[in-house]
């Protein structure tokens, strides 16, 4: 078999986290050390020689990449100093980039250099939106008196007008949320179609879906699904451990908050058409407004956690932090504290100030929707889908068909 190696890989990979990966002299430490390597299909020591010798192909559509939870057992352990976690992150950071869709924007989203940009663009868009708005119905924007403020809190954000069918802040609110979050699901399907092309070809299975849609979902995607919101391989990781102790909450502040803005649009939506009680903030004593107050503040802990434990290995281990390690982080951290902010800056009733930090809040949920695909974020569905994958290949459907 003749080798080709891709230069400019390899180089990206000594840029990105993968430094020091000449060092590595293939013992096999890590692939014994990983608490998620299992006999049958062990890494990451083939995807340390993968990387040496710039197999790309093989490398953007290896399940097992997608697979490591970035625990650094096995840097920890590597008498070479390898650091393979570091190889393995820096491989699904170029893999969220090269699936991602439209190809720029994936780009943009993979280096610093392109912050200004990714802070920019929802920044204008939305500032963009709010002048607009002043275009259509009742009123305008404006920054509202004391006393809007106290009634309306951010309700009146993008103004109001005289169809009472649909409030006017829903509609501004949904056509940039929902137009970034178009834009993220088109990406992921098509990353994730290729992506399992890709997996399916590399472990020879000539037939991508024989099982039915109903055979694949409870035997294959349900229990991985299953074991991410459980967080099993988390929990056997053993140099982080308490990296589950904040990706946990992490993740249930999320459920969390999107329960309470599922509810909040289908309160305001659906029940204030025929009640218009139903317009307005929630009261500080609401179940769901309680609800959200709590998973912000589990949002915060989760990423306090993940922030502190980043910090140490970057210290300890000499792990060396990357653009895609702490985009994530410093979205989310921004998120949180500028939900929380305004909802205090409202108690206070500091209208101009509360409208300011409603508008950077506005900025982080676009953000985090419109860049989920290229980010960190795009774990979520690539490692859904790689363990998915894993139990399919593991399954008689596969096997069946594997290539002569
Ligand atoms: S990365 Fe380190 S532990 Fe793993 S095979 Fe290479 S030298 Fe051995
Ligand atoms: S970082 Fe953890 S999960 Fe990933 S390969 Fe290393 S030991 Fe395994």
């Amino acid at each position: 078999m003749s080798v080709k190696p891709d230069l400019e890989f390899i180089k990206y990979l000594k840029g990105a986290g993968g430094d020091t990966l000449k060092k590595c002299y293939q013992c096999a430490t890590c692939s014994v050390m990983c608490p998620l390597s299992k006999d049958g299909s062990p890494f990451p020591r083939k995807e340390m020689i993968w990387s040496q010798w710039g197999l790309k192909e093989n490398l953007i559509a290896d399940p097992d990449v997608f697979l490591c939870h970035q625990c650094s057992d096995c840097s920890a352990y590597c008498p070479r100093g390898a650091k393979p976690g570091d190889v393995l992150g820096a491989i699904r950071a170029y893999a969220y980039t090269h699936y991602g869709w439209p190809g720029p924007l994936a780009k943009l989203a993979s280096t610093a250099k392109g912050l200004p940009l990714l802070v920019g663009i929802p920044a204008v868009v939305i500032f963009i939106m709010w002048l607009l708005s002043s275009l259509i119905g009742v009123s305008g924007v404006h920054i509202p008196t004391s006393e809007e403020f106290a009634s309306h809190g951010y309700t009146q954000f993008f103004g109001t007008w005289s169809f009472h069918w649909y409030a006017k802040n829903v509609f501004f609110i949904l056509c940039f949320a929902g137009g970034s979050m178009a834009v993220a699901i088109l990406s992921f399907f098509m990353g994730v179609t290729k992506l399992w092309k890709g997996m399916s070809e590399n472990a020879g299975i000539k037939s991508n879906f024989r099982p039915s849609i109903v055979q694949f979902v409870t035997m294959f995607l349900w229990p991985a699904v299953v074991e991410i919101v459980t967080h099993k391989r988390f929990k056997e990781c053993g140099n982080q451990r308490n990296r589950a102790t904040g990706h946990l909450p992490l993740m249930f502040a999320f459920i969390g908050l999107a329960i309470v803005t599922c509810w909040s649009l289908f309160k305001q939506d659906v029940l204030g058409l025929f009640w218009s009680q139903f317009h307005g903030p929630l009261p500080i004593t609401d179940p769901f407004k309680i609800l959200g107050n709590v998973c912000a503040i589990a949002l915060l802990f989760g990423i306090g956690v993940l922030w502190s434990n980043r910090k140490k290995a970057e210290q300890e281990k000499g792990s060396k932090g990357s653009f895609y390690d702490w985009f994530l982080i410093w979205l989310i951290a921004g998120l949180g504290a500028t939900g929380l902010g305004a909802e205090v800056i409202r108690w206070l009733n500091i209208p101009t100030l509360g409208y300011l930090v409603y508008y950077m809040h506005l900025i982080t949920i676009m953000m985090l929707f419109l860049y989920a695909p290229y980010t960190k974020m795009g774990h979520l569905v690539y490692r859904t889908v790689a363990m998915t994958f894993e139990k399919y290949r593991a399954s008689s459907f596969a096997k069946d068909v594997l290539a002569e």
